[in-house]
């Protein structure tokens, strides 16, 4: 619609006047951080005398003020050094200058009980159009978080709230749910020790990450053959996040494609994409490592099925088992998962594996020598610790070779119970590989 000139002249003029009067409202501090991104909301109008007079302590630092009515000043000091500490690794994890973030504060509410908001309603922490939501919620210049069991599970809610709003502030978005979600809570995983903070933390056990509990719910999932394909992650709907599984599956897939050695490049390109929040994001992401497509879904599957606290993805994936100079033998390395040996089988073929050699295994801090027959005082997955395991390569089925796998071990005799390409691995748990060191050779004799 055409407007004319008069009623444009005096749109212009309120519009004009209307911008000063609002940054007005704000504090200098407020203004500042506006200019960052100038297309968030303005900050919630906060009078400091109500939030006193509602009994709202409040606590900053340099990147965060913190209203909350958790009677534990020593925690909310903490979760504020938690969040400083934490600003130098957005930074560094998403490419921008730090210089940039220097007049970033984010105001959060730190709320007690989910139950009783009255003190945050009396003091106008809670504006009236502000979403119901799980746990945490983030917009603009402010976030809200519930006070959660543990320690840990606070700092994490709060570091995943915060790579939210970082997003939002110096990349312009956060591209679909998935992705932002699962980017959130791969940073929300933490190591917090002596006042140094490790963001993107990969946790080795759930004592590491308590009441965290994703890896419980993504294995019970797969137990119950409710596992999602990394196609179904990247297309959960928004309204899928109102419980926990979503964000289950959003860390895995993050995960997993963060730390493939085919996908991790392109991950990271993601940052540069994070504005867009539409289906081109997906599109132009699955372009660019459409090669590598067949082998990624092949490799989630691994993943899924095998899943563990501190699963390292580059060491799950499947790979070529490095052939000996004659091709008679092949190396299966101690430090990677199944490998994929040149010889192929068709049901009933009748074979021999012999192995030789030593590698070596790190097992509660020492270091301990193997052979094929592995370790038979430690066992992983009711097999002793570092024995050779055989397992044939069911394309359409990849993850089905853990479980119909058989023991090597020095050496064995085998009827092939299904027709494909042989693969070997020694048995370690997949969150540990990297600790070993050393491969066994391998014979192959068809009967
Ligand atoms: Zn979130």
């Amino acid at each position: 619609m055409q407007r004319s000139p008069v009623i444009q002249f005096a749109l212009t003029v309120v519009t004009a006047l209307c911008l000063p009067l609002l940054a007005a409202a704000q504090t200098p501090q407020q203004v500042r951080m506006q200019r960052l991104n100038p297309a968030m909301p303005l900050p919630l109008r906060i009078d400091p005398e109500r939030v006193a007079a509602a009994g709202i302590e409040v606590l900053s630092g340099k990147h965060i003020c913190i209203y909350t009515d958790v009677r534990d000043q020593e925690l909310t000091k903490d979760l504020i050094r938690v969040f400083d500490a934490a600003m130098a690794q957005w930074c560094n994890f998403f490419g921008v200058e730090p210089e940039t973030t220097k007049d970033y504060q984010l105001s959060a509410m730190v709320i007690a009980d989910r139950n009783n908001t009255q003190a945050f309603r009396k003091a106008g922490l809670i504006p009236a159009d502000l979403p119901e939501f799980l746990a945490g919620y983030n917009r603009g210049h402010e976030t809200w978080l519930y006070l959660q069991p543990g320690d840990y599970y606070t700092r994490h809610l709060l570091l995943h709230e915060g790579t939210h709003a970082f997003m939002q502030w110096f990349l312009r978005g956060s591209g679909p749910s998935w992705y932002s979600e699962g980017m959130a809570e791969l940073l929300g995983l933490n190591r917090w020790q002596d006042g140094e903070l490790e963001l993107g933390y990969r946790v080795r056990s759930n004592l590491d990450c308590p009441y965290w509990g994703r890896v419980k719910i993504l294995r019970n999932d797969v137990t119950e053959r409710n596992e999602l394909l990394l196609e179904q992650v990247m297309e959960i709907p928004a309204a899928a996040y109102r419980q926990v599984r979503a964000y289950a599956w959003s860390w895995a897939a993050c995960d997993f494609l963060a730390h493939h050695p085919l996908t991790k490049d392109a991950f990271q390109q993601l940052t540069k994409n994070a504005k867009e929040i539409g289906p081109a994001f997906n599109r132009q992401f699955r372009q660019s490592i459409e090669d590598h497509w067949p082998i990624v879904q092949r490799d989630w599957q691994l993943y899924i099925n095998e899943m563990v606290y501190g699963y390292e993805v580059d060491r799950g994936v499947l790979r070529a088992a490095t052939q000996d100079a004659e091709n008679s033998s092949v190396q299966v390395q101690a430090d990677y998962s199944w490998q994929e040996t040149p010889w192929r089988v068709q049901a009933g073929d009748r074979f021999q594996l012999t192995a030789e050699g030593q590698f070596e295994l790190t097992v509660a801090k020492k270091t301990l020598p193997s052979a094929g027959g592995g370790i038979t005082i430690e066992y992983y997955q009711g097999n002793p610790l570092g024995v050779l395991m055989m397992g044939v390569l069911d394309d359409q089925n990849p993850a089905s070779m853990a479980k119909t796998s058989r023991v090597v071990g020095l050496g064995h005799d085998f009827v092939a119970e299904r027709a494909g390409a042989i693969c070997l691995r020694i048995n370690t748990s997949p969150a540990k590989r990297s600790d070993n060191r050393g491969f066994l050779r391998v014979t192959f004799t068809k009967n």
